[in-house]
């Protein structure tokens, strides 16, 4: 018996369930304190009617001999990828649908991506970061040249100078930072890929929070991305699928290495370790690119970054260094009094009542800093920025 011994490497995750230790310690001492959470890295506003009328149109098909669908197609129904390569296309981004595989979610794909290339490639990754994209790569056996996002470099790492990276992770807009690649940023970083022949990984899973011009939705917008980059994407926080699970990754026909097509190697992964996703999932799926679903779903994005800019606001009165929540639902802060990334949570939530996420629990880069999200309630959104403002106003 050999296991894969890469599992031994993976370091220990602890932040989410410490934040709900320390949470709940404070809630016992203190049952009459209404807490207030502005960690929250899931949506919280319901699905949007025409992604519920949807659900319910195509359930009832299937109550019906004549309507009643089996094993969906593999890499998607025909409507939805279809319905996937409009929208990139109105973005700017040329693909085709047999490029588009649709997908249970994000994270499914990031996990199984890896699969298409061999062990103990060097991976570029940002830190901090999603931990996803880190564990992957280390249970795949790769090896993690970390790229430092900070002030300095506005949370923005650009290319290396040297050409050694096989795959590149890029997540843009950011999750913990909130910050976004202009489109001259993407360029370099497509011209770094190709140049070296690594593989850009792009996760797009925030593109739907972009609100300023020249920050691309989709690494296709960029020349040249057609040869070295794939695409994975998400309705989780576009559209309130956290629950429901459908996302897509592109895999480009142009793309090919070592003399092969990856286009095809993933067609064949996918095809030997899924039977496709549920006909109602990809139905409410589609549903969110309609003219009344695509309303809908904008309205809820707006109402989560009316959250932000009130944190944002409140960060600003209180001079406190913050970027992210314009393009992003994430706002990124130093912590104050040049507390670490714990102190800070420890006293925010005794002073405040507020409960956020240590920075530090993203990478080694995230001491200092911490992140707040406007994906809760806008009324206790409201409230929590202004005890935050009391409550670093008192350091
Ligand atoms: C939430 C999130 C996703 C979405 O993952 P799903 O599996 O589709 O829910 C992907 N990438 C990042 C960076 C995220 O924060």
């Amino acid at each position: 018996m050999k296991l894969n011994e890469n599992y031994r490497s993976l370091s220990r995750s602890y932040l989410f369930s410490e934040v709900e230790k320390r949470a709940g310690a404070f809630r016992e001492k203190h049952p009459n304190q209404e807490l207030i959470r502005l960690g929250i890295g899931d949506v919280t506003l319901p699905l949007a009617a025409p992604v519920v009328a949807a659900l319910h149109r195509s359930a009832e098909e299937m109550k019906e001999k004549e309507t009643f669908r089996g094993y969906a197609p593999e890499h998607g129904y025909p409507f939805l990828r279809a319905a996937v390569r409009r929208h990139l296309e109105s973005c700017g981004a040329a693909v085709r649908d047999e490029e588009i595989f649709i997908s249970s979610g994000a994270k499914d794909d990031l996990a199984g991506i890896l699969s298409l290339f061999g062990a103990g490639n060097t991976v570029l990754i940002q830190d901090p970061v999603y931990p996803v994209y880190a564990d992957t790569s280390i249970m795949a056996g790769n090896r993690i040249v970390w790229m430092k996002a900070e002030r300095e470099n506005d949370f923005l790492p650009m290319p290396p100078k040297d050409c050694r990276a096989d795959l590149i992770y890029l997540c843009s807009p950011n999750n913990p930072t909130g910050k976004a690649y202009s489109h001259a940023q993407l360029e370099q970083w497509v011209q770094y890929a190709d140049a070296c022949g690594a593989v850009l990984i792009f996760d797009s899973a925030y593109e739907a929070f972009i609100e300023q011009d020249g920050i691309p939705h989709s690494i296709y917008e960029i020349p040249g991305a057609q040869t070295c980059a794939i695409e994975i994407a998400s309705f989780s926080k576009t559209a309130g699928f956290t629950g429901l699970r459908c996302g897509y990754t592109v895999v480009p026909c142009a793309l090919r290495r070592c003399g092969q097509s990856l286009n095809a190697m993933w067609e064949r992964r996918k095809s030997v370790s899924t039977n496709g996703v549920a006909y109602v999932i990809q139905r409410a799926a589609e549903a969110v690119y309609t003219p009344e679903g695509s309303k809908a779903v904008q309205a809820a994005i707006r109402y989560y970054k009316t959250n932000a800019a009130v944190i944002v606001h409140a960060l600003q009165s209180a001079k406190i260094f913050c970027c992210g929540g314009v393009n992003s639902p994430y706002i990124w802060m130093k912590c104050p009094a040049k507390m670490t990334s714990w102190q800070f949570f420890d006293y925010l939530l005794k002073t405040a009542g507020v409960v956020g996420t240590p920075g530090a629990g993203f990478g080694a880069a995230g001491e200092g800093y911490f992140r707040l999200t406007g994906f809760g309630d806008a009324e206790k959104t409201r409230q929590a920025a202004a005890r935050l403002v009391q409550a670093a106003g008192a350091l």
